[in-house]
């Protein structure tokens, strides 16, 4: 059996090590255009924070685990097309332009940031930081910057302007909605966001988004409605857009450039599959959403795998999980924020604000979203000092399962080690609500 993998970042790594394990027979080649695979995005801020010191270090363990298999890598190798109708794809290498044929193709081409230039030098003057080729260029300008525009104040945005601000580098952060983390936050949340941008002279632009791009008197210019934003450099923080429009004519796209799949990842070509950032999930209300993100890429590219011979594992709803360190905090968001579950139903909330918990003397702010009708958990948003990830991942799995506060309460998973402040928090949470909505609906 021949499967044949293309893109070596998440998703397509993770497929491979899943091939490998479930067909050892097969021949499994794994294709990327870049010379150098398997790092992580985030290693530009690492190395920018000094919590790398080499770019090796930013290595993703599948791509150790593919190295150590009998998979064949073939790197500095672009994918062109696919045949109308034998399973074989055209390849370039060195040059040439190959065919391969395959029984079974795995397309992880994964996503980029987009940005449609005016000019090759405002292209120039852009930073982005995906593959290694990418942070390597952007740590080289940086050294030479003296003010940097980021735009976006999503994830990606803030952790870089964390990183950037440890630096001599006069910056300035434009974002099209009017707070930050605005995907994953109610606005309430992020109030110290705003206060630490301020306190570290960073220059904010909220409400107004980036409509051109262009130099002017050898400066780059982000330009909105309202001005025009100068800087040496700009770095996207935003914009994903899937690497899939080749295949336009050859496989069903969505509107946005999704691959368009079935519960069972196979594209609209029978023993065609596509994962990681070149597909949209199912989600909770959205029905489906773009999500793209590393542990949805690993998921998804192991799922495939399961299902190339036979249909036998769907892909169930996900439920979005967020974690960023930003400013020396972690910010944790699960399932739906208010804004977004107030879209399909009445909501309630409990937010707890813990100046110092009796465990660790840290601070929580924690807020929990729900169906006013039953209870139903939708959501929950944490930011601490310390790591609660473990037990958001829990919190993550009622809100897949449709559990609500009541059964919350009874759950064994909060007997989860007392030690950490988050659980506590989540019980007084849960204990509020319950007996508020009690007292409310006149029982107590
Ligand atoms: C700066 C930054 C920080 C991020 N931080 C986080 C984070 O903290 N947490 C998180 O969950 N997500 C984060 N993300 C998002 C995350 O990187 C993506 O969701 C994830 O990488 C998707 O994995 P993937 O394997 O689907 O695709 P990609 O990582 O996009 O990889 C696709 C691969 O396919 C290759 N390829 C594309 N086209 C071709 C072709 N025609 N021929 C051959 N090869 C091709 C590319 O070279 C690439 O190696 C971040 C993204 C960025 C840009």
């Amino acid at each position: 059996m021949e499967i044949i993998i293309i893109g070596a970042s998440f998703a397509g790594l993770a497929a491979a090590v899943e091939a490998r394990k479930t067909y050892p027979q097969a021949n499994i080649c794994l294709i990327d255009q870049e010379k150098e695979v398997g790092f992580f995005p985030n290693a530009f801020n690492w190395r920018m924070k000094n919590r790398i010191s080499t770019w090796e270090e930013a290595t993703c363990q599948l791509y150790e685990e593919v190295v150590a298999s009998d998979i064949e890598l073939l790197l500095e190798t672009r994918f062109l097309s696919l045949s109308h109708e034998e399973n074989v794809i055209q390849i370039s290498q060195n040059g040439q332009v190959k065919s391969l044929s395959f029984d079974y193709l795995i397309l992880a081409m994964g996503s980029c940031q987009v940005w449609e230039y005016q000019s090759q030098d405002s292209r120039e003057r852009m930073l982005s930081c995906k593959s290694k080729r990418e942070a390597l260029s952007a740590f080289e300008k940086v050294a030479t910057a003296k003010k940097i525009s980021v735009i976006g104040a999503g994830q990606i945005g803030l952790e870089t302007i964390d990183a950037l601000s440890e630096y001599p580098i006069e910056l300035q952060l434009i974002e099209s909605q009017e707070w930050p983390l605005a995907k994953y936050f109610d606005q309430e949340m992020t109030e110290f966001i705003l206060e630490e941008l301020d306190r570290r002279n960073i220059k904010t632009y909220f409400g107004q988004t980036v409509n051109r791009l262009g130099i002017e008197d050898g400066s780059l210019v982000c330009e909105t409605y309202e001005e025009s934003i100068q800087a040496d450099f700009g770095l996207l923080a935003t914009n994903f857009r899937p690497n899939s429009q080749f295949l336009q004519g050859q496989l069903e796209l969505d509107p946005d450039g999704c691959l368009v799949v079935d519960a069972f990842l196979e594209t609209s070509r029978p023993g065609v599959f596509a994962v990681g950032d070149l597909i949209r999930l199912p989600f909770a209300f959205f029905g489906q959403a773009y999500l793209p993100m590393i542990n949805h890429a690993i998921l998804t590219g192991r799922l495939a795998v399961a299902n190339l011979q036979e249909k036998k594992r769907p892909l169930k709803d996900v439920v979005r999980i967020v974690s960023s360190r930003i400013f020396g905090v972690n910010m944790t968001s699960v399932g739906l924020t208010e804004k977004e579950a107030q879209l399909w139903l009445d909501t309630d909330v409990v937010r707890i604000q813990q100046p110092y918990s009796q465990w660790d003397k840290e601070k929580l702010d924690f807020k929990l979203v729900l169906s006013q009708t039953d209870g139903r958990l939708l959501g929950g948003q944490l930011i601490s000092k310390s790591d609660h990830l473990a037990q958001m991942n829990q919190l993550a799995f009622a809100i897949q399962q449709g559990l609500r506060i009541e059964d919350l309460l009874q759950q064994s998973w909060l007997c989860l080690p007392q030690q950490t402040a988050l659980v506590p928090i989540l019980i007084e949470a849960a204990n509020y609500y319950y007996h508020d909505r009690r007292r409310r609906e006149g029982d107590l």
